[in-house]
């Protein structure tokens, strides 16, 4: 049984921010939120039955208001469940003035809250109170604003109450950012996406819309006919120019037939590489999909960075997720993209998977120090509402989905002795622990089209089921157009998703 909380709101002004503050400190809660005025109009809101959270504002004359939090713990039970020192009501109040821009004043009431949960649960947040997914771009524009770095990090400890680690992570990730960008004219040119939705099984956590092979596989030649339209397209609409970054990502591109791959290569190579491409990276994925063919078909190719991804090295964490492949298998994979030829291997980790805590992340840590690949993702896990994992809660809530400071710790200190640092970092909303993902890579290999698409500085072409186009505009706007998740649809449906990205390219 989970926690239930109300959160009402005063009026409509930062609801998102307060929510997701909520959500940071009690990730397993149940908050639903609504607008005190409408409370009781429709039966809406059930404070009796439940913890109430409540963000009003007073008027106090002309020039300022006070905003009043108040949070009243249903009984003792959830009291302690939200880890609160007592069930008698909390209120604190703080005065803005109303001359303030509203970022200022967003800071102001995002404080109030954060303190008062801080204080009362005597939780610390990593990232304090940002809710946002991108802290570098922040990071990034104090530097800009010719904040030194000593500077910037006390500027992120102050006023969004970032833990001195995180602070120095995100000056460490836009200082090497900064130097990967500093020569490359991103906004000249566009970044290619294609996406291959399909994978040997399901994993539990999924929430890329990916599809088992064995269902589809009749239906692959036909994606790969409806993708090549597609492509074609979008070399039209783009007049000739060709991409700086391809990724082709998914799903798992390797879960396609030797043939099919060599088709598929074929065809991308002969209408997108030239040579302005700076990077071409296929995500290999799943080990279980890896054959000693397919890497000599990927090597027929200027392929420059591929991804073998164990995620954990416990072989009961990956069958308790779904993965159906092995630990031996997953070196396996890495020594034979090796021996292929591979110099800039990916890999990526997930921490804070079900019943995974410091003991078995060092383990994983262990056995991916002696494969020494030249990149690692570390991912935590997000609870994303369409994943299995979200949907078997319940099943898996005596299941630690712990993540700690003390683990981000070793999986950086794991990257550091590989001789990496980190070079792009983004946070995803119910993320375990409130922590971050972040990509680490030795000099030299960090991945291009990571940073593009994360930090927005470059159009994305995307195509195949699912994929987003983001069109980045000369005043920084993003537009986008979004293919269709469902693969029957996508296959259907082509003419009408090539148009949306005309329409978008016309802009
Ligand atoms: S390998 Fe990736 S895309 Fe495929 S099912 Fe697992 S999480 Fe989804």
């Amino acid at each position: 049984m989970h926690t239930r909380i109300t959160l009402l709101f005063g009026r409509h002004d930062f609801e998102y921010d307060i929510y997701s503050l909520l959500k940071a400190f009690w990730p397993q809660a149940e908050i639903s939120s609504g607008y005190a005025e409408e409370a009781g109009e429709e039966d809406l809101f059930t404070q009796d039955k439940e913890t109430l959270c409540e963000l009003t504002f007073r008027e106090d004359g002309t020039d300022s208001e006070t905003v009043c939090f108040r949070l009243t713990p249903l009984n003792a039970e959830d009291a302690a469940a939200l880890k609160l020192s007592s069930e008698e009501e909390i209120y604190r109040e703080t005065e803005v003035c109303l001359s303030w821009d509203r970022i200022t004043i967003k800071n102001h009431v995002k404080e109030l809250v954060y303190r008062t949960l801080s204080e009362e649960t005597g939780v610390r947040l990593p990232w304090g109170d940002l809710t946002g997914i991108r802290p570098v771009k922040l990071m990034s524009g104090l530097l800009d604003s010719g904040l030194a770095d000593d500077e910037a990090v006390k500027y992120m400890q102050d006023t969004w109450f970032v833990s001195n680690g995180k602070a120095k992570l995100a000056l460490h990730t836009a200082r090497r950012e900064e130097s990967i960008m500093r020569d490359f004219p991103a906004k000249e040119g566009y970044s290619l996406y294609i996406g291959i939705p399909f994978c040997p099984t399901i994993c539990l956590y999924c929430s890329f819309g990916s599809h088992p092979l064995n269902r589809w596989k009749k239906k692959t030649d036909l994606y790969l006919d409806v993708l090549e339209k597609e492509l074609l397209g979008v070399a039209d609409m783009m007049q000739g120019r060709r991409p700086d970054t391809i990724y082709v990502g998914g799903g798992t591109p390797t879960s396609l037939s030797e043939q099919q791959l060599l088709r598929l290569m074929t065809f991308v190579g002969d209408t997108f590489v030239s040579d302005r491409l700076r990077e071409f990276t296929v995500e290999a994925g799943r080990p279980d999909t890896i054959t000693a063919e397919k890497l000599a078909v990927l090597r027929q190719f200027p392929v420059s960075r591929i991804s073998v991804n164990p995620q954990t090295m416990n072989q009961q964490t990956l069958d308790r997720i779904g993965r159906q492949h092995t630990v031996e298998e997953t070196a396996a994979a890495f020594i034979l993209a090796r021996e292929a030829g591979f110099d800039n291997i990916n890999m990526d980790l997930i921490v804070g998977l079900p019943g995974e805590g410091e003991k078995e992340v060092a383990h994983t840590l262990e056995e991916i120090r002696k494969l020494g690949p030249d990149s690692l993702t570390v991912h935590s896990l997000a609870l994303k509402r369409a994943t299995r994992l979200h949907l078997f809660r319940d099943v898996y809530e005596e299941e630690s989905f712990a993540n700690s400071e003390r683990i981000m710790e070793m999986t950086e200190q794991c990257a550091a002795d590989l001789g990496m640092t980190p070079y792009y970092l983004y946070r995803q909303k119910n993320i375990a622990g409130n922590f971050e993902n972040v990509g680490y890579a030795r000099t030299g290999k960090a991945c291009l089209y990571n940073i593009l698409i994360m930090e927005q500085r470059q159009t994305i072409l995307g195509t195949g089921s699912g994929a987003s186009t983001k069109l980045i505009l000369d005043d920084g706007r993003v537009e986008r157009a979004e293919n269709v998740k469902d693969l029957g649809q996508y296959l259907e449906r082509i003419d009408e998703m090539l148009e949306r990205k005309r329409e978008l390219l016309r802009l």
